[in-house]
């Protein structure tokens, strides 16, 4: 991005609505808890690759089911394909994600001589996004995951549902992929904020702003909203409880 885009009106305008966004959802969600102890970055992610195009609760019983049946990452490189695909059948694409994972061990054996990722704590936010997406099957959000969740950095992945509601919020005008919303958030989300905004965001996407049927009526950024789509309909919203607030995946990533 030039110097001057990023000091335009226009810019500077998105700017004032990210960070009024950025307050509404902490008002509204409250501000969460960052986690008490950060997993490593191989088990994150490996949960990421099982998190993808699955439910909370069924990418939790695959990581479980895995970490239950092989004892170490070496033994899980080593196992035979159809096992690792037994293990995780429970979170669906079993057959694409065995390969990845497998894939991507054996990459990470051969660029970190081993089943450990510690060697990223030493690099910048690019350089980690760049070695993590040379592994096959690792794309920019899982790498932005490891960041934040992992590594503790000030990152903002984006998925398919924080690049729909910032899409529609205006965030983002025009944008056409998760990977391009990721690069022009990256300018616009207030220092120390990524991990609030990201989880607010995704808790949001599941309870407000959803794919299929938006609670509009209902929602605390209306006004800010340019979604073409956006009714003033009459739903009512439950109150957020605890459960809204966890990740079932992210929040449990342990280790063998
Ligand atoms: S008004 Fe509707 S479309 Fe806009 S952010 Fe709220 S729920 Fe989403």
């Amino acid at each position: 991005m030039s110097v001057s885009s990023s000091r335009s009106p226009r810019q500077a305008e998105i700017r004032r609505r990210t960070r009024a966004v950025v307050r509404v959802l902490e008002k509204f969600l409250g501000m969460p808890d960052a986690p008490a102890r950060r997993p490593p970055p191989l088990a994150m992610l490996i949960a990421t690759i099982l998190s993808q195009n699955t439910s909370d609760k069924n990418s939790h019983r695959a990581y479980t089911n895995l970490t239950r049946c092989f004892p170490s990452w070496s033994a899980l490189a080593a196992a035979p394909r159809r096992r690792i695909r037994a293990a995780i059948r429970c979170g669906g694409m079993a057959e694409q994600k065995s390969l990845r994972i497998r894939e991507g061990l054996h990459c990470i054996r051969e660029r970190f001589g081993g089943y450990d990722l510690s060697a990223l704590e030493g690099m910048t936010d690019r350089e980690v996004i760049a070695e993590l997406t040379r592994i096959k099957g690792v794309g920019v959000k899982t790498a932005a995951c490891v960041l934040l969740f992992s590594l503790g950095r000030d990152v903002f992945p984006v998925d398919t549902h924080v690049h729909r509601v910032c899409s529609r919020l205006g965030l983002v005008p025009g944008s056409r992929s998760p990977e391009e919303t990721f690069e022009r958030m990256e300018q616009l989300v207030p220092r120390g904020k990524a991990y609030s905004f990201h989880t607010n965001l995704i808790r949001f996407g599941r309870m407000v702003c959803r794919a299929q049927t938006p609670v509009c009526g209902s929602c605390p950024l209306y006004k800010e909203c340019i979604f073409p789509g956006r009714k003033r309909n009459h739903k009512r919203l439950r109150r957020p409880s605890k459960t809204d607030h966890r990740f079932m995946l992210l929040d449990n990533v342990g280790t063998f």
